[in-house]
């Protein structure tokens, strides 16, 4: 295929539209076999074909085993070549930088780690970032790049791929994210709020449609994803899930934001670690003491530990929290009547003691209705979550929002088919 063939197809776009979607069908595995995928599309054999043998020499499809016969001779499956194309993910926390390279399948094929405070600027935190990743990506063959994802802990303007005010990360308000990233690696960057990309991977293990589901993560901070419909709801801002700095009743706490009385500021992980110094400074025992006798103060995981192995103090603070964050949940429940909620990050891994405590404030407080089928569950707390969640981003931005514009421009990149330099 040549460049010329390949820029043919944006001027021609009903065969662009039909090629885009039999590339889909077999990607998702709604069609294997040319037969199906005239079935499905209505259209004739021979352009079915036609279309096929396209998106076999674009380097997207190949043909696969032989099907299951129905009687005559059995036909040949495709695949979709998901090791065409790399999708770079870099998931930047409060203090510290995961990064990893996924296949078009969203396989997570390398990843790395590292402690970072993002409070350190864009400037070096980007640069580690991309150490990171060349680190990595030298480890394996170059494959063209297709698509980059970026996550961050705070609000997030989608479309321009910019920070919005974000609390914890001074220095970053406005910054020109996707600029840096797609000028690094040449592929199109989108941008995220860190907890969206968890309810993006919570989606991606489920493989249900059209999920209803709030991923509520109380780490060191606290905020939600919203799926409705399987969607990400972002808000017209960007905004949508800061959940952390709602006002509890009766609080004066000053927060991170500089205003007081947030939920964060009294049932997020940093508010833990200050209320448990505090009592610890006025006499209190127990394993919280010994911890942080032992060195670099205490932490939201110590505390949640603690808690698990029965220690009176990290369980009082922990059910504190769990009891606000229940609160704040069942508020949302009665207004987005979820299906599953899930609860995330460092304080809820305290397991049982912390869900129990959501579980019974959600079921007084909501409306019977939207509880009738609701699930309360614990997330998975694998680490390599934000990666998976970022690829399912790319992914979906890739194949349902920019695949047709991209063929247009004759991209994205395909290995064995790159056309000479004209
Ligand atoms: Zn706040």
């Amino acid at each position: 295929m040549t460049r010329e063939s390949t820029l043919r197809f944006g001027a021609q776009t009903d065969e662009v539209t039909s090629l885009l979607r039999i590339v889909n069908l077999v990607r998702t595995g709604e069609a294997m076999t040319r037969p199906e995928i005239g079935r499905l599309t209505g259209l004739g054999r021979g352009v079915v074909t036609q279309r096929v043998d396209q998106a076999i020499e674009m380097g997207f499809l190949a043909d696969g085993d032989y099907g299951p016969s129905s009687g005559g001779r059995a036909p040949r499956t495709l695949r979709f070549r998901s090791e065409q194309g790399r999708i770079i993910i870099c998931a930047f926390g409060a203090l510290h930088i995961r990064v990893g390279i996924a296949s078009l399948d969203g396989d997570i094929i390398d990843d790395g780690h590292a402690h970072w405070d993002i409070a350190s600027g864009p400037a070096a935190t980007i640069d580690q970032a991309f150490a990171m990743l060349d680190e990595i990506l030298l480890r394996h063959e170059d494959v063209p790049v297709w698509g980059v994802a970026v996550g961050i802990p705070g609000p997030v303007d989608f479309d321009s791929g910019r920070p919005v005010a974000p609390p914890i990360m001074p220095g970053w308000n406005g910054f020109d994210l996707r600029r840096r990233f797609e000028e690094r690696f040449d592929a199109p960057v989108w941008v995220d709020n860190d907890v969206n990309l968890l309810a993006f991977s919570e989606r991606a293990r489920r493989g249900e449609d059209r999920l209803d589901l709030i991923f509520f993560k109380v780490g060191t901070g606290i905020g939600a994803g919203l799926l409705s419909q399987g969607r990400i709801h972002r808000g017209a801002n960007g905004a949508a899930g800061d959940v952390g700095h709602v006002r509890v009743r009766e609080s004066e706490s000053p927060c991170r934001c500089g205003k007081v009385g947030c939920l964060e500021a009294e049932a997020g992980g940093w508010a833990l670690v200050r209320d448990a110094r505090q009592a610890l400074d006025e006499g209190a025992g127990g394993a919280l003491a010994r911890e942080r006798g032992s060195g670099d103060g205490l932490t939201p995981q110590e505390i949640a530990m603690a808690a698990i192995n029965g220690d009176a103090l990290a369980i009082s603070l922990v059910q504190r929290s769990a009891r606000l964050v229940g609160e704040s949940i069942a508020a949302l429940v009665n207004m987005f009547n979820p299906g599953v909620i899930v609860v995330g990050g460092a304080v809820s891994s305290a397991g049982e003691i912390y869900l129990a405590e959501v579980r019974q404030r959600v079921y007084e407080l909501s409306l019977p209705l939207a509880t009738r089928d609701l699930a309360i569950v614990r997330s998975h707390g694998d680490e390599k979550e934000p990666l998976r969640g970022g690829a399912e981003m790319v992914r979906e931005q890739l194949f349902e929002a920019t695949f047709p514009r991209w063929f247009a421009e004759g991209r994205p990149l395909i290995r064995d088919v790159m056309p000479a330099a004209s």
